[in-house]
């Protein structure tokens, strides 16, 4: 691989098996942590989240365009939760078919029925890509998706740059050691709460992380909150089922979860039909959205994150309406979308579901779910498509360009998962803060990015569904 990791390291089995526990060492002192699938939920015992042996390879112009493109996505998911028409319009068919966003969607609506309470937004957002190469070795930046709600790893991914130098200075390789870029995603995505936070304007109101019911993931999130306590700014961890028996609005829509009045909600907690398990979860849900407290994100910022929300900002002349008069900005927003097709009923759908169906191994297709593992390809989106091609049904999907990126070899260490060489691919996510006072944005940056690496056998799922591991682009 150019300018990467030699050969002569890589195919090394003593110096491997040398360097892979010197990595887990350097993992473990450095703090990238996770709990034991056993105990999740108990600190007492915890091991190494999965990482990679060595950094991978990422051409520098590639990486620099996802790092300057991400102020105009944060601007555009600002102005998205911002224009009730877009999202109804845009929406529209998703709703009518999938439960999950619809009672999403009502939650929505009667916010903006009653009047949005809180004019302080704050948006932490990661955008996430594949790099499309060819043949001929171009790369070219493609937009899998933008996560709007509970976008993770920016704690451990702070960590992960020492982890990488250390391994690489052990193998001898100090050139590629110094190459491994610094990244601190945990302290813009704390500046951001805290800057809200500072705007809510109550010394002694907290930051709720709401969490979920296994957390395993926790250290992820005490990274950001950690950098809260430096600032002296009060942080409580709530799940759903402490706003549902506890929670409460004042006369004047001050949110109180036991006893303790709530400047932010940051939710980590409550992107997937499973987590809402109640009525009651409902309604904690849209308790907080009502409240005067900040919410990151809010219900329409929420939304505005959807993959159907996506797929219809491919369409001509979308991103102009949120940009008309930069033509720039759009041009660099629309240089990383892949292709993206519609369900819907009519016409130009009927279509959609011809080409897939014709080569179902150029797609993806998407239903409107977040978290891993809901995608479908192959030979199985011909029977999926099949069975609902006729039917409104087929609109809960998109239909999406397969991103070929080039595998590289790699090891993927894992807690008791035996040491071997395997062809990987890797994503590359790019964090994303910004905080809006009524019509004045105070604060819009680029914070840092992730990478996270998988075995090309795997076509989804994260680093919490056992599958991507974490990673540092090695700069090419
Ligand atoms: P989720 O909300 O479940 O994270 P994503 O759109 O990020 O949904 O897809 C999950 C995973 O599927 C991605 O991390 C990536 O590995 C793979 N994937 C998604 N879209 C594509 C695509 N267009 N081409 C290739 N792989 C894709
Ligand atoms: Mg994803």
């Amino acid at each position: 691989m150019a300018q990467g990791i030699p050969e002569t390291v890589m195919m090394n089995t003593a110096l491997i098996k040398e360097l892979a526990d010197v990595a887990k060492d350097a993992a473990l002192l450095q703090g990238v942590l996770m709990r034991i699938q056993e105990t999740p939920n108990s600190s007492e015992l915890v091991t190494y989240a999965p990482f990679t042996l060595f950094p991978t390879p990422v051409p520098k112009a590639v990486f620099v365009q996802s790092l300057s493109v991400q102020t105009h996505y944060n601007t555009l998911v600002d102005k998205i939760s911002q224009d009730t028409d877009f999202l109804q319009e845009a929406l529209a068919s998703t709703i009518a078919v999938d439960d999950f966003t619809a009672r999403l969607f009502r939650i929505h609506q009667q916010i903006l029925k009653e009047g949005r309470s809180q004019h302080i937004v704050l948006g932490l957002n990661r955008s996430d890509y594949m790099l499309d190469q060819r043949e001929d070795e171009t790369s070219s930046l493609k937009q899998i998706e933008i996560n709007t709600f509970a976008a993770s790893f920016g704690g451990l991914s702070s960590r992960m740059p020492d982890v990488h130098r250390n391994i690489l200075k052990v193998a001898g390789r100090l050139e590629e050691s110094q190459r491994i870029l610094d990244n601190n995603p945990a302290d813009g995505l704390a500046r951001a709460v805290a800057k809200a936070w500072e705007l809510y304007g109550r010394e002694r109101a907290a930051v709720m992380f709401l969490v979920e019911e296994s957390q395993r993931n926790i250290f992820d999130q005490r990274y950001i909150e950690t950098e809260l306590w430096k600032r002296d700014i009060p942080t409580i961890r709530r799940r759903f089922d402490d706003v549902c028996k506890t929670g409460s609005l004042s006369q004047d829509k001050r949110l109180f979860v036991d006893g303790q009045e709530v400047a932010v909600v940051y939710y980590r907690n409550g992107y997937m039909p499973q987590n809402y398990i109640s009525e009651q979860t409902w309604d904690a849900r849209l308790l907080m959205e009502r409240s005067l407290a900040v919410k990151c994100p809010d219900i329409s910022t929420h939304l505005a994150g959807t993959k159907k929300v996506q797929q219809v900002l491919a369409r001509p002349g979308v991103l102009e309406r949120f940009f008309p008069n930069q033509p720039q900005v759009v041009e660099q927003i629309r240089a990383t979308f892949a292709g993206l097709y519609t369900l819907d009923m009519g016409p130009e759908g009927d279509k959609t579901v011809a080409m897939a169906l014709a080569a179902p191994d150029r797609f993806v297709l998407k239903p409107q779910r977040e978290g891993g593992g809901n995608n479908i390809y192959g030979s199985e989106i011909c029977q999926v498509l099949e069975g609902v091609k006729e039917s409104t049904e087929r609109m809960a999907y998109i239909l999406m360009d397969k991103i070929h990126p080039t595998p590289v070899q790699n090891y993927l260490l894992r807690r008791d998962a035996a040491l071997k060489i395997s062809s990987c691919l890797s994503e590359l996510g790019v964090f994303g803060a910004y905080v809006r006072k009524g019509s004045d944005m105070v604060m819009n940056e680029c914070v840092g990015h992730l990478l996270r690496t998988k075995s090309s056998e795997h076509s989804d799922g994260g680093v919490a569904a056992g599958v991507a591991v974490l990673d540092n682009p090695l700069l090419i």
